[in-house]
């Protein structure tokens, strides 16, 4: 069996890659490096089951080896960046999904979309269920992403219906964990660093708006479980302990050991009040939660920063990140 993931030198993708690769699979992975790393791939580089090609998915792409499933990941995900990356985060969802679901059609290969909390917008219906139609602001500056993601699922469900494609889509929670780009400006990274350096956690409004946060081989975990599955109605794949963007500063500062008060910066504009997933459908339809709580997960993510910013770790493109 042989998977293409897209997106595989970021952060998920290149979880995705290890976990497919270790229950048996090949991994044909397709990256353009605009916020991905080749160091989240050094490891696989000997590795004759994994083949990388470097490729912009928002052109078509063809690949010679028979596939059975294609896995459309590739996309800027952080905010900064997809608000830095406007047109290439709606053409990595828009076209990106187009093309990668033609290619798993040619190949008759499932195909899996990662979706996101995101195409839920700012919610008015909490916590939220996958029969939720959303709050989305389609002109706002978030709108790149959301909108490209929305359209993405309905491109995924109309090729489920005229084509007949097997399709999967996960709607994923906001995830963390190694791998994550020390400065890629998401939150639980941006305090870890902070924290780390002894500067102040850069709170953005009052603090007071939530999030719901699922360790990474969590999340990568439903996701392969959702592929197996026979589900083709979008699943929620996050973790339902909801903290406040000021409970999570508190508690990296403690597992940092910083004791610098934070300080308080403008929300950014159409920035969700609350976030937290109903898991319902993945309890049932896949047997999943979530087994590794916030503090657990935070002590791993806070070892493998402190690990890259003491050089323990070779990767040395993020080391110099954390450490200048
Ligand atoms: P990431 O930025 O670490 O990884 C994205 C990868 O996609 C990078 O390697 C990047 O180089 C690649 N990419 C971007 N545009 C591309 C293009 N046009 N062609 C080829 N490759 C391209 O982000 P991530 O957190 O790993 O997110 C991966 C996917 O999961 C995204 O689709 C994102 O929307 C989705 N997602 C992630 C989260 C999360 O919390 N991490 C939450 C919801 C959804
Ligand atoms: N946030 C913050 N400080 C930061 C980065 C983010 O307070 O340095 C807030 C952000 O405004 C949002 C929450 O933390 O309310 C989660 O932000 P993130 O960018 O991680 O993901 P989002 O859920 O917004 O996609």
């Amino acid at each position: 069996m042989r998977v293409l993931i897209t997106g595989v030198a970021g952060f998920l993708g290149s979880h995705l890659a290890d976990r497919f690769l270790a229950e048996g699979y090949r991994v044909v992975g397709a990256d353009n490096f605009l916020t991905g790393s080749s160091g989240n791939l050094a490891h696989l580089e000997r590795d004759g089951r994994f083949r990388l090609i470097e490729h912009d998915v928002s052109t078509p792409l063809s690949v010679d080896e028979a596939l059975d499933g294609v896995l459309h990941f590739a996309s800027p995900a952080s905010p900064p960046d997809y608000l830095d990356l406007p047109i290439q985060t709606l053409d990595a969802g828009g076209l990106g999904a187009r093309h990668t679901l033609d290619l798993a059609l040619r190949h008759r290969a499932r195909f899996l979309l990662a979706s996101t909390s995101e195409v839920y917008g700012d919610p008015r219906v909490h916590p939220q269920a996958e029969d939720y139609w959303g709050h989305v602001n389609p002109v706002g500056p978030r709108s790149v992403y959301d909108e490209a993601k929305r359209y993405a699922e309905a491109m995924t469900m109309a090729y489920h219906r005229a084509h007949g494609l097997d399709t999967r889509i996960v709607r994923i929670f906001n995830t963390y964990g190694t791998r994550m780009r020390p400065h890629d400006g998401r939150v639980v990274s941006n305090f870890i660093v902070q924290g780390l350096r002894r500067e102040p956690m850069t709170v953005y409004g009052d603090g007071s708006q939530t999030r719901s946060f699922c360790y990474v081989d969590d999340c990568v975990d439903g996701v392969f479980r959702l592929f197996e599955s026979t589900r083709v109605d979008p699943v929620n794949i996050g973790n339902p302990e909801e903290v406040t963007v000021l409970e999570l500063a508190r508690m990296v500062m403690k597992e940092t050991g910083s004791s610098r008060a934070p300080v308080f910066l403008p929300l950014p504009a159409d920035d969700p009040g609350v976030r937290c997933p109903d898991i319902a459908v993945a309890r049932r339809s896949l047997g999943w939660s979530p087994r590794i709580g916030l503090r657990e997960g935070l002590r791993r993510t806070v070892r493998y920063f402190a690990d890259l910013a003491a050089g323990a770790n070779v990767r040395s493109r993020a080391m110099r990140e954390v450490a200048s």
